[in-house]
């Protein structure tokens, strides 16, 4: 195995001369510079996706990318696709790191006189680097592609624009530089990084990428003193993202189970230093008997009506255990529906233990569940136990769901995969997640691909729980298959008591969903009465998991919704501050400056992205947060 990686790096390395290196830009851009640096052959793209892809599709051997410029910091234009297709799965090396010296001349067709340049076109990152200079002559910025293609461009138009770009690109397209360095600052550079796919090569620089939902992480981004941190703007999912170059590696990934905290790592020297990434769905490993359950590919969104699961989508299903009178479902139905779940959940067909117990009420409780679904704008899921149950349910219901005792039941399984509506499969008591998978590809088979997989708790030792949520299995199945996979905490947990803390479990593992049972006098209930969960204890459940509520709720009701939402803004708020004083004190000691206008807008569009159609609010906030931070600061100063 050694000798192999030895032998093929010998290779590599002996190969440097006829290497092919993609760079993003036209011949004469400074990325060119970086791409020849080891002998390589450049190659230019017109985008950082258009360069990533040919590095994938090996095309190039060998990628350069601008990470960070002495002048504006990190390279957003470059650095967010390369977190796109990192984030995706490309499993990509960096093996160095080259520093370009950067001076932007601007250049126009010969014979232009400087007073009468009124435009500059270039890439927005040097644009960024010359703000002043170009402002001070009164010349406007016109953002291209890049530097070297707006000499092309400059120079193919009969106009007195001209370009910022290397003094090589100006006489490459027969530009002549008017002045030799339009920088803001003197030492301009760039630092590029060689990326490799990792197959191929071996890492020999350390660099991360991170990225987390959770806000408290950062706090311990003091471990990371001695890092380059080039920041990226927050999303929805991940308010912080960031490249971390040259970090201690170890320190790196020990944050990752600590936190809810994902490090891809793209290489770090240690060579035994341990890789870890975050589940992704889809991908590897594919079990090939299973085409359709695991096939490489987006996750499946299963929508149905307002019921969406899936890449990125999660809801409750909620209801009772069984439908027992169309009054019952549909006072349920109301409560659900007003806290948030966005489909209804009823029995018809009971599986029961005991051959006496109640067996459920048939088709004609099915007639009561759509009304109920229908008059609060629910779908409704209801259980399938026998084939010939199968065409009267697909008529009325929305979704079919197969139980955890019929898991395998694969008669039945075929004929649901028939019959036009989404399958909602429970694992069953007793099988794996390979058997639960290949129950699934029965369904789709058959033609049905709107498959939801619910876990809803395994047979263990354990007696003080009906079954044991199988969180670990979910997470195992997370990987293995584009399904959206939901939680059933009632079924596993069999008691009240414990739906809440399983749900939440279940949520915070990444689950897409949760199916729930609720009902409103669980004393009463004809089937599963000691774990539903009565309507106020639901709402608290869907306040936790910030499902949204609608006017139907209780007055009181809305009140504590709204009180704890308010406890929790009031949390985070001096989260922030405490994480501010901390980047402050980072900056202070690696002589940074503290106040920085570009991440101030940054934090800005954080904010205006989160809040949707309230700009004004988006902004009075940024200005409360960042006066605090400010005040913060001063203080610790005096
Ligand atoms: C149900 O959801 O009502 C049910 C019977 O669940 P399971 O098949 O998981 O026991
Ligand atoms: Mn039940």
């Amino acid at each position: 195995m050694l000798r192999e990686i030895t032998d093929r790096e010998a290779a590599a390395k002996a190969k440097d001369v006829d290497l092919k290196v993609g760079y993003q830009g036209e011949p004469g851009a400074y990325g060119e510079v970086a791409a020849a640096a080891h002998g390589g052959i450049p190659r230019g793209f017109a985008s950082f996706e258009k360069l990533l892809e040919a590095l994938r599709d090996g095309d190039v051997d060998e990628a350069v990318l601008p990470m960070e410029n002495a002048v504006v910091g990190a390279i957003t234009e470059a650095l967010e696709p390369f977190a796109t297709f990192v984030a995706e799965g490309m499993e990509l090396v960096a093996v160095d790191i080259t520093s370009v010296p950067v001076r932007l001349s601007l250049a126009a067709r010969p014979g232009t006189p400087l007073g009468a340049v009124k435009r500059a076109w270039s890439h927005p990152a040097a644009l960024r680097q010359c703000t002043h200079r170009l402002a001070q002559m009164g010349i406007e910025r016109v953002v291209c592609y890049d530097t070297a293609g707006a000499a092309q461009i400059v120079a193919h138009e009969a106009s007195t624009d001209a370009a910022v770009c290397s003094r090589r690109a100006a006489e490459r397209y027969g530009l002549a530089v008017l002045v030799e360095d339009v920088s803001d600052k003197e030492q301009n550079g760039t630092r590029f990084v060689h990326l490799r796919m990792a197959d191929h090569a071996r890492a020999q620089v350390s660099l991360a990428f991170l990225r987390t939902s959770s806000m408290t992480a950062t706090g311990r981004l003091d471990v990371l003193t001695g890092a380059t941190l080039l920041p990226l703007a927050g999303t929805t999912e991940y308010p912080v993202r960031m490249w971390v170059l040259g970090a201690d590696a170890a320190r790196l990934q020990a944050l990752a189970p600590v936190r809810d905290v994902q490090v891809i790592s793209l290489g770090q020297p240690a060579a035994h230093a341990a890789q870890v990434t975050p589940p992704r769905q889809g991908t590897e490993p594919v079990i090939k008997s299973l085409p359709h359950a695991t096939a490489r590919r987006a996750p499946t969104v299963v929508e149905v009506g307002p019921l969406r699961l899936g890449g990125g989508a999660r809801a409750v299903i909620a209801g009772p255990c069984s439908v027992e009178s169309a009054e019952q479902v549909m006072r349920i139905a109301k409560e659900v529906a007003s806290c948030g779940a966005t489909a209804l959940r009823g029995g018809i067909f009971k599986p029961r233990t005991n051959p006496y117990a109640f067996q459920g009420h048939g088709l004609e409780a099915l007639d009561w569940l759509v009304a109920a679904g229908k008059a609060n704008g629910l779908p409704v899921v209801t259980e399938v136990m026998a084939i010939d149950q199968v065409k009267p349910v697909a008529e009325k219901a929305d979704v079919l769901q197969i139980g955890a005792r019929n898991m395998q039941n694969f008669d039945l399984l075929r004929a649901v995969g028939r019959a036009g509506r989404p399958v909602l499969l429970k694992r069953g008591a007793g099988s794996t997640v390979d058997e639960w998978l290949g129950a699934a590809e029965y369904i789709m088979a058959a033609g049905e691909m709107r498959v939801i997989l619910c876990e809803r708790g395994i047979r263990t030792f354990e007696t003080s729980t009906r079954n044991t949520l199988d969180v670990g299995g979910m997470l195992a199945a997370r990987p293995l298959t584009h399904l959206p996979i939901i939680a059933d905490p009632s079924h596993a947990a069999g008691r009240a008591d414990l739906v809440e803390g399983l749900a939440r479990g279940a949520w915070s593992a990444g689950a897409d969903g949760l199916m729930v049972e609720v009902h409103d006098d669980p004393a009463r209930a004809l089937s599963d009465a000691e774990q539903a969960l009565v309507p106020a204890r639901f709402a608290e459940l869907a306040r936790n998991l910030a499902l949204h509520p609608d006017a139907r709720l209780p007055l009181a009701q809305l009140r504590a919704w709204v009180d704890a939402i308010d406890h929790d803004l009031g949390v985070l708020v001096q989260r922030r501050l405490e994480v501010a004083k901390v980047i402050g004190d980072s900056k202070r000691q690696t002589g940074r400056a503290v106040l920085d206008p570009r991440r101030e807008a940054a934090v800005r569009r954080t904010y205006q992205e989160a809040l949707p159609g309230s700009k004004g609010l988006a902004d009075k906030l940024v200005d409360l947060l960042l006066e605090a931070a400010k005040a913060q600061q001063s203080i610790d100063e005096d």
